[in-house]
């Protein structure tokens, strides 16, 4: 029998970016929020002696535990989906903060493209090229790059990023409100030999920041050190733009925000007189086993793309996309990212030891419709971009395509080229296919009993052609970098959830202006719960050629002000 708590204004199921946006947000106007997190609470001083790359980035101390809980996989429904029983292709958040914790802070904001990709394409190229008669369906986003611009600028002043003005990039309404990182002699090569190509690299946004900040709600972010363990690992400097060293203490300061963490959520309450209401989630404290009902008048659901796809699904709430008939709107356009590059091997000795998350130069040349497609058999492409996150000695073991794997040889071509080799690589967008989504596993569950989400996911064409056209794109930066030898990546086979490719999983929960082919409205309200929001990079409607968090942040902080004034006024947001 669960324990009915007291009423609160606001729910925050999940306190990563997401929540702890909501939180912050929703508190500092007064309203009383509980953030539901089912990890532990963590903070900067949690991080102090991590640099320990075996226990942290090859065996995830900071992320989910995939023996409580997964999801099962299959590239088509012909498979038998299987659980993924260790973390690969993406890693997972869990605790406070989120994966905001561990990751490596590339702050891109995606294109004016990106959220009108069917109206401008079939404008610029005509209906054929949205190629439905291949299975892509591609929909506007209901929202504009130039309605979310002041969402992305909240949210780069909340994290202080480190940044330059992108001359291929969306209008901005102001500067990064600190200058780049520190362009390195890897970067000044890369520079150079991009610009004499014609292309306009710019340094990364980095979260990773170049001197100190205090941001706009007093909270105060370090200057990076170049530690080069950041991506996996929170920062012991409290240099990474992250939820705990920003809006977490926010929301905590203003003494109407009450982290419950070990608070797993299994259901969405639906309110038994109002079908358009819910009433508010049932949960279980993940140390005692006992179950606890929090009622509130707003919900929102934060807990990232599988989770929020999940809880709705097993609530029963919003209908679930069939891939032979295409009606219903829960689970479609799952969609991911493609890697297109190459690695040149120097004469040349370089710090690759050194550096930071997002420590970087890139060029958009090749990025949305910022080429002419008219040619191509794909659409949209992707950043390319060189890094220098610092080459940990287990994760990065580089060796010249002909060398054995094993003996003198490999150890003298290890030792070689662990300070010769660089990586060029296009981070490529991927389109929503009929055939991709996200439904619940009949078989498998969770520790608590709740049914595990099913992926069904493979590469497309598209995704082939363009992965393949970033690679010879990064080929020829490389060449002119000076590169003796140059080694394209193999072409894309099928998708595998084995090795690690970004988290950056998208779709499931789709934002839209049409409840048959979208879950939330542009305020990331549900359809059909007008007090339930859903936030994430689930609420994509296609994967962009970028890293997602600016675009979640900025969402995010859209939807804050939806709560907030959904909190004053009630009813639908998308009628006014
Ligand atoms: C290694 C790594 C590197 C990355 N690098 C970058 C980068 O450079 N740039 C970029 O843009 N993005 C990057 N990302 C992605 C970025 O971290 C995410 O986009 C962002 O953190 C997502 O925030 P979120 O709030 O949506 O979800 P999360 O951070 O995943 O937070 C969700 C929270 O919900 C909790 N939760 C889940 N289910 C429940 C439940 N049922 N009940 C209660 N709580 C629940 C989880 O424990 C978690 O704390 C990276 C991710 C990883 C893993
Ligand atoms: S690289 Fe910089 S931001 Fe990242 S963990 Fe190290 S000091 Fe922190």
């Amino acid at each position: 029998m669960a324990t009915e708590l007291d009423r609160v204004d606001v729910v925050t199921v999940g306190v990563g970016w997401t929540g702890g946006i909501i939180a912050a947000e929703a508190a500092k106007a007064g309203l009383q929020v509980v953030g539901l997190e089912r990890g532990r609470e963590r903070g900067t001083e949690d991080y102090q002696n991590i640099h320990d790359e075996y226990k942290y980035a090859i065996r995830y101390e900071l992320m989910q535990d995939v023996s409580k809980e997964t999801l099962t996989f299959r590239n088509n429904p012909d498979q038998r989906a299987l659980p993924m029983r260790q973390m690969g292709s993406f890693l997972l958040g869990e605790n406070l903060g989120g994966a905001g914790t561990h990751w490596n802070g590339q702050t891109w904001r995606f294109l004016p493209y990106d959220f009108e990709i069917r109206s401008m394409t079939e404008e610029k190229y005509g209906e054929e090229k949205l190629m439905e008669d291949e299975g892509y369906r591609l929909q506007d986003w209901g929202i504009t790059y130039d309605e979310l611009e002041p969402y992305f600028d909240k949210f780069e002043k909340t994290c202080g990023i480190s940044g330059e003005e992108n001359p291929l990039g969306g209008e901005r309404s102001d500067a990064y409100p600190t200058p780049p990182m520190i362009k390195t002699r890897i970067l000044e090569m890369f520079e150079k030999a991009s610009s004499g190509l014609g292309h306009s690299p710019i340094m990364m946004p980095s979260a990773n920041l170049s001197e100190q900040f205090e941001n706009p709600d007093g909270e105060t972010i370090a200057a990076c050190q170049y530690c080069a363990f950041c991506e996996r690992f929170g920062c012991e400097y409290g240099a990474k733009s992250s939820p705990e060293v920003t809006v977490i203490p926010t929301a905590r300061k203003t003494g109407n925000f009450e982290v419950r963490t070990h608070a797993n959520v299994v259901e969405i309450l639906t309110d038994e007189e109002d079908e358009s209401q819910v009433s508010g989630v049932r949960y279980v404290d993940t140390r005692t086993g006992k179950e606890f009902i929090q009622p509130a008048d707003v919900v929102v659901l934060n807990s990232y793309v599988f989770n929020n796809y999940k809880l709705l699904r097993v609530s029963d709430i919003g209908q679930q996309y069939d891939p032979e008939t295409e009606e219903g709107s829960l689970g479609r356009s799952y969609c991911y990212q493609i890697f297109g590059g190459a690695t040149g091997y120097f004469d040349e000795q370089f710090n690759t030891f050194m550096g930071a998350g997002a420590l970087g130069m890139a060029f958009d040349d090749f990025n949305g419709d910022n080429f002419d497609h008219a040619d191509l058999d794909f659409l949209h492409g992707g950043n390319i971009s060189i890094t220098q996150t610092g080459n940990r000695p287990i994760a990065t073991n580089r060796i010249r395509p002909d060398t054995p794997s094993w003996g003198s040889e490999f150890k003298k071509e290890s030792i070689e080229s662990y300070t010769r080799t660089l990586s060029v690589s296009g981070q490529g967008a991927t389109l929503p296919h009929k055939d991709n989504y996200l439904d619940l596993d009949e078989e498998y569950t969770d520790v608590y009993g709740v049914p595990l989400v099913q992926l069904t996911y493979n590469f497309k064409d598209q995704d082939r052609a363009r992965h393949k056209y970033l690679a010879e794109r990064s080929v020829e930066v490389l060449e002119e970098m000076g590169a003796s030898e140059v080694v394209q990546n193999s072409e894309l086979g099928d998708y595998s959830i084995v090795p690690y490719q970004s988290t950056h999983n998208t779709g499931g929960t789709i934002m839209g202006d049409d409840p048959e082919v979208s879950v939330v409205n542009n305020w990331l309200q549900h359809w059909d719960r007008d007090n339930l929001f859903v936030v994430g990079a689930g609420n994509f409607v296609h994967n962009g050629g970028y890293n997602p968090t600016a675009t979640v942040g900025a969402l995010a902080y859209r939807c804050a002000e939806g709560v907030i004034r959904f909190a004053e006024e009630g009813g639908r947001l998308e009628e006014e």
